[in-house]
């Protein structure tokens, strides 16, 4: 990281800077002039190929290019004890790399047996392949992922039950899981389902009676869990939902008790009662109550409402081409980032489908990029492919330990997994709500060719398109990428 530069002292250090031609006292003589501190940290950190031939660290000038060691003649000590690469040399005269691989390997053996358990062996391995070296050593020095990986290196056994009891952040928690999990040390579980499953128990608490409690671990354990565990994974918005539903059932019933009812007496002024005057989230009991019939134990005459939605925000034509100018034209979003805007604000995909989205599903040719989201296939014109190229040509996150053969599209902090819609969402945000954008584009679309040839292009049932051709005015927009592409589509 370069430091801020001092202004210079002409009348301290008559002598300028052979390099940079400002006045800072002078910390080397080099072939080609007195060398100031700035000049001397950037030579260290110049790499490249030398006219010569050679590969590395090039901290000489010849007719003002940077030159290797040999052909300029400047002495500077930049070979890795260890590996013998040239690098910048920081403790103990070794190179980023291999004092990662030091720490790693120091933090990971058992102190007691002075061995490395088997499972952690491809762990170490992973983290020391970590794309940027100088990051991963910030990363494992910080006290808390420190001690963490030393209580995991004195483990008699690795387990997820394990993981789960090592005091620590879940944050890191997380990430080493998913390294177990990604090398094969440690079965893949479906992470948000033990994660409901914890929050349930400490949920079952807050129910006031033992009665009730009773009707509200049937209620996870039978409906919403018995739904979890028939998926393959659980999505995040599931496992949200979950949680919402029996926060609002509990409030339900401890609001009953309170008056001084058991549920099987629920009578539907009770009911009504209780959702008229609380919040509108209150009326996400009418996922319990049809349940609770079922398994009669209320009155199967009550009746609720169900729960409306309510309509959609939806972004403007001048709004949604705003958005999609700033997600083609700018570098406020990552590539990542701009390549999934893309296929929400202009091809109206639902953010859910675009993050799972593999490299098996894109095809990237020198003039064409084709992406297939169910069973809709269709071409990115210029410039919307742009993002899309950009990630083909490096998908990597910045940890490659995360990923070492992962084939998603849009990669997550966690190994081996793709963002989470609801990150995804909340970066964004700042661009435009995806909810709010899908449909904006949907009403859109509707103006640009017949009702059934969009449903077909964009995978929507015909009737949901004309909904929004009603509401949306005749006029041919002018519309970035989108007429040319159903065009090339029908
Ligand atoms: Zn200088
Ligand atoms: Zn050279
Ligand atoms: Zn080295």
């Amino acid at each position: 990281m370069a430091r801020p530069r001092k202004q210079g002292d002409a009348t301290r250090w008559p002598v300028p800077c052979g390099r940079c031609g400002e006045h800072h006292q002078s910390v080397a003589n080099w072939p080609d002039g007195g060398v100031c501190g700035y000049c001397y940290q950037r030579a260290k950190r110049t790499r490249g190929t030398c006219t010569c031939g050679h590969q590395g660290v090039l901290p000489g000038r010849i007719d003002g290019y940077p030159a290797c060691r040999r052909c300029s003649g400047v002495k500077l000590n930049i070979d890795c004890k260890t590996c013998g690469a040239e690098d910048e040399l920081y403790r103990g005269g070794r190179c980023q790399r291999c004092e990662l691989a030091v720490i790693v390997d120091r933090i990971l053996t058992n102190p007691e047996t002075g061995v490395m358990a088997a499972e952690l062996v491809p762990v170490a391995a992973a983290l020391k392949l970590m794309k940027r070296s100088n990051s991963g050593v910030t990363w494992i020095r910080q006290r808390h992922v420190t001690a963490f990986l030393k209580d995991l290196a004195m483990a008699p056994t690795i387990t997820h039950e394990k993981l789960d009891e090592l005091p620590g952040a879940d944050r890191t928690r997380n990430f080493i899981r998913g390294l177990l999990v990604e090398h094969g040390a440690l079965p893949r579980r479906d992470e948000l389902a033990v994660r409901y499953n914890q929050w349930a128990t400490g949920a079952l608490e807050r129910v006031s009676t033992g009665e009730h409690r009773d009707v509200v671990r049937r209620y996870i354990r039978w409906h919403l869990q018995r739904r979890m565990n028939q998926m393959e994974t659980v999505p995040h918005g599931t496992f949200l939902r979950s949680k919402q539903t029996v926060t609002v059932a509990i409030e339900f019933l401890n609001w009953l008790h309170d008056h001084g009812f058991a549920l099987e007496e629920l009578r539907q002024e009770h009911l009504d009662a209780w959702l008229a005057d609380g919040p509108s989230t209150r009326s996400l009991v009418d996922r319990f109550i049809p349940w609770a019939i079922k398994c009669r134990l209320v009155d199967p005459d009550l009746t609720i409402a169900r729960h409306r939605r309510g309509t959609s925000p939806k972004l403007s034509a001048s709004e949604q081409d705003a958005a999609v100018e700033r997600v083609v034209h700018t570098d406020e979003l990552t590539v990542r980032d701009r390549a999934a805007a893309i296929l929400v604000i202009v091809f109206g995909q639902h953010i859910e489908d675009v993050i799972q989205l593999t490299w098996d599903d894109v095809t990237v040719t020198d003039d064409l990029v084709t992406i297939r989201l169910g069973r809709t296939e269709f071409a990115l014109p210029s410039p919307l492919d742009e993002p899309m190229r950009q990630l083909a040509a490096a998908p990597g996150n910045d940890l490659t330990a995360s990923h070492p053969n992962s084939n998603w599209v849009f990669r997550g902090y966690s190994p081996g997994r793709h963002i989470h819609g609801a990150s995804m969402r909340s970066r964004l945000k700042s661009v435009f709500g995806t909810r709010a954008a899908r449909l904006g584009t949907l009403h859109e679309l509707t103006k640009l060719g017949p009702v059934p040839i969009i449903a077909d292009a964009l995978g929507y049932h015909p009737s949901t398109i004309e909904r929004h051709a009603i509401g949306s005015a005749s006029t041919y927009a002018e519309y970035i990428g989108a007429t040319r592409e159903l065009r090339q589509i029908s």
